[in-house]
């Protein structure tokens, strides 16, 4: 068993250090703790040499009781039981480094059927590390005083990140929780490694299995791949492998649609806005299939506005190649299409002369507002109620096309406009 106390010390930050060592004394002072591990991304990424996330303890024995000590050794406030056995400790009011500290209980787990919440046993370090994903995430450095910086490996992840690979521990990994294609995918592509032939082949004759995750599950990856620096990669790999179409059946990202997501990243100009990027994302999309995705993704309200908007504004963008068109029709075509689908065609759209209405629109007719407002309306005698709302429109109409171009002629065509036997 190699000993790797180095990582814990000259290769940890200052922070994790300090975890790290109240770990170690906790468990000398609490009974009910047979053992203390650091596992999972946080070892893979120190024996790799990239800067660890949030911590991840895996303990033998009273996992709770030593969650709590540890929170208030370190100054945090109490943790809070997040799933069946494990305790999370919000850091980020303490450490700048990490935001949290996961404590599970060892465990093993068996999954009934696909996509099923495992059954759950405490067991032994080995078994814990075993029930994990990928190989390379299934390494545990000791905390413990007798046995400090003992690597426990039982799959031999150490090996794979010399190798570079990303390897299941089953055949059955990925039918028991459809997640992990996606986190293959992205540790793949984040590390820089490729999937061991074996993992491959699995992940290709078990992307049908996409369909038993639900849609806040699916939606939790796609995002977590959205959040990733890069994402463009992720989704290519995704768009290979199939697993778009496995989604949902008529998702799929175009060549362009790549290209211009490739250039924005080269460029650092990759919107920060989630709406935007789905916009890029689904660009091309027909009716049918944006719907389809959105439900499949099952988000919030507004969760897929710019998917269904790309699919609207398709259906609409031809007229705006006119040239008889006056910005008030530019603006009654557009003025529900939401702006990420219109900043989504001005990129992957073809440079027709529409192109150039989407731009006035952008840049000047959505802020055009008329000089009055209602109350000039209610001073000239036009009673409160809904045809204040329809003169405002009539005079921001004519404003837009320059009919009127000044407070007193807006003015005069709302009193023209008003209907005198309305006037009690
Ligand atoms: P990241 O660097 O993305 O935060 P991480 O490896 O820390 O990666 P987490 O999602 O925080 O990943 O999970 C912590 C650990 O829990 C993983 O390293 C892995 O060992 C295990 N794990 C997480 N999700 C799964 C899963 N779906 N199946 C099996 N093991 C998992």
């Amino acid at each position: 068993m190699p000993n790797l106390s180095q990582l814990l010390t000259s290769y940890s930050s200052l922070e994790s250090q300090r975890v790290f060592e109240a770990c170690r004394d906790l468990a000398v002072e609490n009974d009910g703790v047979n053992g203390v591990y650091v596992v999972g991304g946080v070892v893979r990424d120190l024996v790799i040499g990239r800067e660890p996330g949030d911590i991840d303890i895996s303990v033998e024995g009273d996992a709770a009781g030593f969650a709590t000590m540890l929170a208030s050794r370190i100054g945090a406030t109490a943790p809070v039981e997040s799933q069946f056995l494990t305790f999370k400790i919000d850091t980020s009011d303490v450490f700048e480094t990490f935001a949290t500290i996961d404590i599970v209980t060892a465990r093993s787990e068996t999954y009934s059927e696909s996509a099923s919440l495992p059954d759950v046993e405490t067991s032994s370090i080995e078994a814990d590390l075993l029930r994990r994903d990928f190989t390379v995430n299934s390494m545990g450095i000791s905390l413990s005083v007798e046995t400090w910086g003992a690597l426990f490996d039982p799959s031999n992840g150490f090996a794979d990140i010399l190798r570079k690979r990303i390897k299941v521990h089953h055949d059955g990994s990925f039918l028991d929780d459809p997640t992990r294609i996606f986190r293959a995918i992205r540790y793949a592509s984040r590390l820089g490694f490729s999937f061991d032939a074996r993992t491959e082949q699995l992940i290709e004759n078990s992307i049908e299995v996409i369909d038993n995750l639900s849609g806040d599950r699916v939606r939790r990856e796609f995002e977590l791949i959205l959040n990733e620096l890069g994402f463009v990669e992720m989704l290519k790999s995704a768009e290979e492998l199939d697993i778009l179409a496995a989604i949902s059946p008529g998702f799929r990202i175009g060549a362009k649609n790549f290209q211009i997501l490739e250039s924005l990243t080269e460029n650092h100009q990759i919107p920060n806005d989630n709406q935007d990027l789905l916009a890029l994302i689904t660009f091309g999309l027909s009716d049918d299939e944006a719907a389809q995705v959105v439900a499949r993704f099952n988000g919030p309200l507004d969760w897929g506005e710019s998917i269904i908007g790309n699919a609207e504004l398709a259906k609409r963008v031809t007229v705006l190649d006119r040239d008889d068109l006056l910005p008030s029709e530019v603006e009654e075509l557009l003025h529900d299409v939401p702006e990420a689908s219109i900043r989504a065609y001005q990129q992957i759209g073809p440079p027709l002369p529409r192109q150039k209405r989407l731009k006035d629109y952008l840049e000047t007719i959505r802020f055009v507002t008329p000089e009055i407002n209602g109350d000039d309306l209610l001073e000239i005698g036009i009673p409160q109620g809904p045809i204040i709302g329809e003169i405002m429109d009539i005079v921001r109409r004519a404003r837009l096309d320059s009919k009127v171009v000044s407070k007193q002629e807006e003015l005069e065509l709302a009193r023209s406009r008003f209907p005198g036997f309305l006037t009690s």
